[in-house]
């Protein structure tokens, strides 16, 4: 992989690098796209590493197609697609890893203890084994995409982090592999993680800036069959929760639907509105 972008930068070449776990959907190849404006070069990583999974989480049986996301990749004009098979990039359990801190510890990293950790080595590694130039993010993953920023800020990542908008089908639903794992009966339940954050949304525009109201609100809209909220917060751009919400803040919520747990977001001042919606 290095030798493939010495090679293309040695040419003059500039590389963009969209690292994903695969199962590609239309919000992957929005970053691919993404990634084609600012490079000449676009490598896309297909690894499900096993890091970020908790013991009790769904490793073993997340979706896995690479015949499709290979063609779905070269369809999209990605020029470099990089699979590393979990010994090439564990031949031993590593014993340093990056400590993500404290932006780690609320939200996703509360609920998924040793996630970020998990995330952050091997984005490190990804970013040491393509060498890109800019990488491309999904909003989808707020806090992961902060704190890939932060990583790339305090130990001096030779990069730039793009962050890209979040893609969602017709009705609002934010697209996710996970979804595959939704009944139909599932399916119709989960739109109510994005009205939540388009009731808080509608909320603050119509006047109300605290952020209990809001969470209330989100809350109260996640009411739906074999849904389980597990938090709706209200944080500013460093992931700290809000006193006051402004066109920065960010909402962030989490439900479980079944057993399969989904996330989303909108930073308020842009709203859900502004993001791109696809068929399914
Ligand atoms: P994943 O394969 O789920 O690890 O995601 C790989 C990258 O795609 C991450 O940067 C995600 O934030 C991004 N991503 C996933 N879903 C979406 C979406 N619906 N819209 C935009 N980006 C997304």
């Amino acid at each position: 992989m290095q030798a493939w972008s010495q090679r293309e930068r040695s040419r003059g070449r500039r590389i963009a690098f969209v690292p994903t776990m695969g199962f590609l959907h239309e919000g992957h190849l929005r970053l691919v796209d993404r990634a084609r404006e600012l490079a000449d070069a676009v490598v896309l990583s297909i690894f499900v590493n096993p890091l970020q999974f908790g013991p009790a989480e769904d490793f073993a049986r997340y979706p896995r197609d690479l015949d499709r996301d290979r063609a779905l990749a070269e369809a999209r004009g990605v020029d470099c697609v990089f699979i590393p098979t979990a010994q090439e990039m564990y031949p031993v359990e590593p014993l340093v890893r990056v400590a993500p801190g404290p932006m780690a510890e609320s939200l996703e990293g509360a609920a998924r203890p040793g996630h970020f950790a998990g995330v952050l080595t091997v984005v490190a590694k990804l970013f040491h084994q393509v060498e890109p130039d800019v990488a491309v993010f999904g909003r989808k993953d707020f806090q992961q995409a902060t704190l890939v920023r932060q990583m790339v800020r305090d130990l001096d990542f030779p990069l730039e982090i793009e962050v890209a908008p979040t893609v969602r089908e017709l009705d609002g639903l934010a697209l996710s592999s996970r979804n595959a794992y939704l009944t139909p009966d599932q399916r119709r339940s989960a739109i109510v993680l994005f009205r939540s954050l388009r009731e808080a949304e509608r909320a603050w525009r119509v006047g109300e800036a605290a952020p209990d109201a809001l969470q209330r609100k989100g809350l109260e809209t996640l009411a739906a069959p074999d849904v389980h909220p597990e938090y709706f917060a209200l944080v500013d751009a460093g992931l700290t929760p809000v006193d006051r919400v402004t066109q920065t803040t960010v909402a962030l919520v989490a439900a479980r639907v079944g057993t399969t747990r989904l996330i989303d977001n909108v930073v308020l001042g842009e709203g859900v509105g502004a993001d791109p919606t696809v068929r399914g």
